[in-house]
């Protein structure tokens, strides 16, 4: 079944909508870093106070743990949304209480108010079920329907993102509406050819996804802290790089299966060894069947993927129709270490196709190295929630929302 979307909410002028968004954006001593996710939920909020609804957003920002705390206020985020939607946001000072209902009740058709962080009320991530359906309730009382758009929080049973849509009547926003559209484009019919580009820390992290892309794959490139397991299981020898010793085997059972189903699993042919994990360490250019042949010896630390890998995955990125990125090809944040992932990146910004970047740091690496949203086909907001849906698990956000 396929999401319900605005549409179905009918006429939203004068309605008290609730929207579910994620505003958990990072803070330095109340000072908001990174406005990024403030700014994906304004097509939403704007498309609704433009239809003349009567706006009520709500989120959650950091782990207040159930009990109002100032450091966790949205405070800045009303004030800072103010400003990009250049007209007056109203505040409240509690989530569910006087403050809130009359917050909601003042609101005149096109305006806009945001209330206090959802998590400083223990219903909203309650284990219990009545509990969080209690909590639930107190906001529909808020409003007359919901506009779920956190796809940040969809992977969550937590008060508002599940109960609260049963209890409204509710609808995806443009941002969950545009991610769902875009991964469901990665799992079902991706046009081929169809590359995905795994890297990042830990092969453990990601076991889902590689079991649910590998057989939908053509290609499948092995990048980042992960490609030394890879390695491992065709008995390299990998000096002190990032290994997961007890997953060689399962490891082994993908590069069979990969071999089995004619997907071509590229590993490295080359990477750069390092004296050690710092930014300023020695390092060299060694060949994958010999890593530990370098100044270093068996001391030598992969860091990043060498410059011929780098452009044999470019190459096949390049030429693919449908390409999903998920993990750092290296260190990164070590400029250094951060030339793989720029190439990669690059490539990316190349595809006559989609082109996706999946995941947290993945998101972080390719802003860091100077690429821009616009130059990718879709920046996926939801770093766990984006994974998960990619490894085919159900997630309650979405299916309350009717996806199935
Ligand atoms: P994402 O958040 O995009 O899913 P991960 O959390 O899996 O990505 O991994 C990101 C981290 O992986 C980065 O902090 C990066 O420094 C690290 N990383 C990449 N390559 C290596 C490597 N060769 N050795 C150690 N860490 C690595
Ligand atoms: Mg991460």
């Amino acid at each position: 079944m396929p999401l319900r979307t605005l549409d179905s909410l009918g006429s939203l002028a004068g309605k008290r909508v609730i929207v579910r968004v994620d505003f958990n954006v990072p803070l330095k001593e109340g000072v908001i870093t990174d406005d990024g996710r403030i700014r994906a939920a304004l097509p939403t909020l704007n498309h609704l106070l433009n239809s003349g609804a009567r706006v009520i957003a709500c989120s959650h920002l950091g782990r207040p743990d159930g009990t109002p705390d100032a450091k966790y206020s949205l405070q800045p985020v009303a004030q800072r949304l103010s400003e990009l939607l250049g007209s007056p946001v109203a505040f409240a000072r509690d989530t569910v209480g006087e403050s809130a209902q009359g917050a909601s009740a003042a609101l005149d058709d096109g305006e806009i108010a945001v209330i206090e962080n959802l998590r400083f009320e223990p219903g909203e991530t309650a284990k219990d079920d009545a509990e969080r359906r209690a909590f639930a309730q107190k906001l529909a009382d808020l409003g007359d329907a919901l506009v779920s758009d956190g796809f940040g929080v969809v992977h969550r049973k937590q008060a508002s993102v599940y109960e609260l849509a049963d209890l409204l009547p509710s609808a995806a926003g443009l941002l969950i509406e545009k991610e769902v559209d875009v991964l469901d484009r990665l799992t079902e019919n991706p046009e081929r050819p169809y590359t995905v580009v795994l890297g990042g820390s830990k092969v453990s992290d990601k076991l889902g996804v590689i079991e649910h892309l590998l057989p939908r794959a053509d290609k499948i490139l092995v990048g980042g802290g992960m490609l030394f397991t890879f390695l491992a299981a065709q008995g390299h020898p990998v000096g002190r790089s990032l290994l997961e010793a007890d997953l060689i085997d399962t490891v082994r059972g993908y590069i069979e299966t990969a071999h089995e189903r004619g997907v071509e699993l590229i590993l490295p042919v080359d990477a750069v060894m390092a004296s050690g994990f710092a930014a300023g360490a020695d390092h060299v250019v060694a060949r994958s069947d010999a890593l530990e042949d370098t100044p270093f010896g068996a001391d030598g630390m992969g860091l990043d993927i060498g410059p011929t890998s780098a452009e044999i995955f470019a190459d096949a990125i390049r030429s693919s129709k449908t390409v999903f990125w998920n993990g750092p090809m290296g260190v990164f944040e070590m400029p250094a270490f951060a030339a793989g992932t720029r190439t990669i990146a690059a490539a990316l910004t190349h595809v006559d196709g989609l082109s996706v970047v999946g995941g947290g740091d993945s998101a972080a690496a390719v802003r860091q190295l100077g690429f821009t949203d616009d130059q990718f086909g879709h920046i996926s907001t939801g770093g766990g929630a984006s994974l998960e849906f990619l490894e085919g698990k159900k997630l309650p956000g979405l299916e309350i929302l009717g996806w199935q």
